[in-house]
């Protein structure tokens, strides 16, 4: 490719609306171009890079024998309406109706067409297992979409879905997927971390998610260096910290209705004692202009101590919540949390937790709810009035980094991530909800056992840039660079010789497949080295008279400190 017949676009300065280093310097690398909130163009030089992550992608799912086909973007909603979907999932769905008023969603994610296929299609013990997967655009109307592909509202997602005959099949489906993400992140060149996760509103009970490690991440991980125990905070803060997993369940299913259980009930369920016990609040407070009027809701999520009273609270008689403090209305928590108030598990959170758009709380309960391990879990904690900033992970830095792990191998660590990869096991969620049976040996209709699994393509870039730039710009990994190498020749338009250096070498490396980009735009040496630096082409060959002179050019990776002279007969072998 030679610079002169593609579409290259710098910018000095990032928008001021670029919180985040990948978001800055996408924007100014040309990668995305910004069309309206978590709306982006993905300009050429992006675009190549997608493509490469899809490939890479799309390697891996099928070697691990999934099969590929494309569902539409827009969706009928009465598949969305019979898995109960469409009034569970708030305003994060985008409905649209078409010209005869009826109802659509565009696709959040494809649970409910694929289960439609499968009960159509999957008849026969003999058709299963089978893994359908496609690559295709998502829309969800995030709360606070930002740091631009990273949390879009339109993103692409790869996302596949396994039916299998029973739990055995299903949880090999699992493996099998978890075992393709780990290779697709190693190939990808990524830092990243196989995390235990929550379930959240899709449900089931086996679920991880892949993280990318960066300070940036929105989420928090703990893991323990000393083992392979690693959780994403809200469920170690849920399960783990709690209790063992399994134990914590069992007791909690026994659990007392919600607003009616006393906090002594919980302790004894959960075999702990009365002051380890935590309740959360989901509260609110109003905010009001001058006149009084109320122009904003802030939806809180508090704990509480065991040993409060809930009364006195109620009565706003606790120190700390008395400041205009009330108790949320079940449609403010349904906005802010995405599920109905009502006892569902335990709560993971330690501290009063200022709601952060986009985070699901998915365990959420308006009264009783889970206990911690032990009495540190209080230290620092701040009871209601100096509601901390919502940081969450420096905050649960203070209070769980260096406590022993649940599987008591070493002490936890904590470090943020960003969720590039999600795989759940979901059971007969869906096929229950859908019907979709299959005949088994015996000729029986069984509910198929089914997984899912995503991977956010486009989220994928912004993480890759978090962990690989400098101060000049991006650090592609080879694997995702949109192109390999760089050929940067200094003065194509007056030197013949540099000239017929740089084509020949641009062709030779062509015909052998590697992605390689010629400079020709006879840019000064130092503007044309800045926008390379940038874009974060991993490998740069500079090729001047005086190099050639002694027949050498320069060569220089993106992260080498100084150029190597190369004989200009060489480099070929040398870049390979
Ligand atoms: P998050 O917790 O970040 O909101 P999620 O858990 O809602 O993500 P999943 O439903 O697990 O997302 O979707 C699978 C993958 O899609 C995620 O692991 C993530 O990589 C990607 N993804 C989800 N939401 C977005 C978004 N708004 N923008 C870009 N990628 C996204
Ligand atoms: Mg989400
Ligand atoms: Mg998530
Ligand atoms: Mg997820």
């Amino acid at each position: 490719m030679k610079a002169s017949q593609f579409f290259i676009s710098t910018l000095k300065e990032a928008p001021a609306d670029a919180e985040i280093v990948s978001h800055k310097l996408m924007m100014r690398a040309g990668l995305i171009k910004r069309l309206g909130a978590g709306i982006y163009n993905y300009m050429p030089m992006g675009l190549r890079v997608i493509r490469k992550v899809e490939r890479i992608i799309r390697e891996e799912m099928d070697r691990a024998g999934a099969i590929e086909l494309l569902m539409p973007v827009v969706q009928p909603a009465e598949l969305w309406q019979e898995t109960g979907r469409w009034d569970k999932m708030g305003p994060e769905l985008l409905r649209v109706k078409d010209r005869h008023e009826r109802d659509f969603v565009i696709q959040p994610t494809s649970e409910e067409v694929i289960t439609d296929i499968a009960r159509q299609e999957l008849r026969s013990y003999r058709q299963l297992p089978k893994n359908f997967y496609h690559i295709q655009t998502k829309f969800r109307d995030e709360r606070r979409p930002r740091f631009g592909v990273m949390r879009g509202r339109e993103f692409t997602m790869k996302d596949a879905y396994s039916f299998d005959r029973d739990v055995e099949g299903a949880k090999k489906s699992y493996e099998a997927m978890y075992a393709a993400y780990c290779r697709i992140f190693d190939r990808l060149g990524l830092t990243y971390r196989a995390v235990a996760a929550d379930t959240g509103a899709i449900g089931g009970d086996l679920s991880h998610e892949f993280q990318v490690i960066a300070d940036t991440g929105e989420d928090a991980i703990v893991y323990c260096p000393e083992s392979d125990y690693a959780a994403n905070i809200e469920l170690a803060e849920a399960v783990a910290l709690i209790a063992e997993r399994a134990a914590a369940s069992q007791a909690l299913e026994k659990t007392p209705t919600p607003g009616k259980s006393t906090c002594a009930e919980v302790a004894e369920l959960l075999g702990l004692p009365l002051a380890r016990t935590v309740k959360s609040l989901v509260m609110a407070t109003d905010e009001k202009n001058d006149a009084g009027e109320v122009v904003g809701t802030q939806v809180w999520l508090l704990l509480v101590r065991g040993d409060h009273d809930l009364n006195e609270i109620k009565a706003g008689k606790l120190d700390g919540l008395k400041n205009g403090f009330r108790f949320a209305t079940e449609a403010e928590i349904v906005e802010h949390f995405g599920c109905k108030p009502g006892y569902l598990g335990p709560i993971g959170t330690r501290k009063p937790v200022k709601v952060v758009a986009d985070r699901t709380v998915a365990n959420m309960s308006d009264f009783v709810c889970g206990a911690n391990e032990a009495d540190f879990h209080y230290t620092g904690v701040n009871w209601g009035r100096d509601l901390p900033e919502p940081d969450l992970v420096a905050d649960i830095r203070n209070v769980v980094e260096g406590d022993p792990s649940p599987d008591g191998k070493g002490r936890l660590a904590i470090q943020r991530g960003i969720e590039v990869g999600h795989v759940f096991y979901l059971g007969t969620k869906y096929s229950k909800a859908m019907n979709a049976t299959y005949l088994d040996e015996t000729g029986k209709p069984r509910l198929m056992e089914m997984g899912c699994y995503g991977i956010g393509v486009t989220r994928i870039l912004g993480a890759a840039i978090e962990q690989n730039h400098d101060e000049r710009g991006i650090i592609w990994p080879d694997a995702m660079a949109p192109f390999t190498v760089v050929i940067c020749p200094i003065g194509y338009d007056r030197s013949e010789e540099v000239r017929a250096a740089a084509d020949r070498l641009h062709g030779e490396l062509q015909a052998l497949g590697v992605d390689v980009m010629l400079d020709d735009r006879g840019e000064r040496p130092g503007a044309m080295f800045a926008d390379w630096e940038l874009i974060g082409i991993p490998h740069r060959v500079v090729i001047s008279d005086r190099g050639l002179k002694d027949g050498k050019v320069e060569y220089q990776g993106r992260r080498d400190a100084q150029a190597t002279a190369v004989a200009a007969g060489e480099v070929v072998a040398w870049l390979q």
